[in-house]
């Protein structure tokens, strides 16, 4: 089982360029030749991450209300050069 993914270790948060919240999280699950460009945009500030750049293909999830007050939800991405993650604010109902 040596390809098992350690989820906590290697898990990425991406965040705004602007407010620095927590937007988005990708994990790398099989490295590629390719690079694969991507940003998230911000729900809170109207502003997005800076362009991220990985070697390879990417699982990608929220923030969730269990490490954030500002939980996200990925409402969609837009692929083009860069993909582009449009983030929502999630509901706190709890
Ligand atoms: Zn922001």
């Amino acid at each position: 089982m040596a390809d098992l993914i350690d989820m906590e270790k290697e898990k990425v948060t991406i965040k705004c360029d602007s407010c620095e919240k927590s937007l988005m999280h990708y994990i790398v699950i099989s490295v590629t030749n390719t690079p694969f460009k991507m940003r998230a945009t911000c729900p809170f500030c109207n502003g997005s991450s800076g362009i991220v750049s990985v070697l390879g293909r990417v699982f990608t999830g929220p923030i969730d209300k269990g490490e954030s007050s500002n939980p996200t939800v990925i409402e969609d991405v837009i692929i083009d050069d860069v993909a582009t993650f449009l983030i929502k604010k999630a509901k706190n109902a709890s």
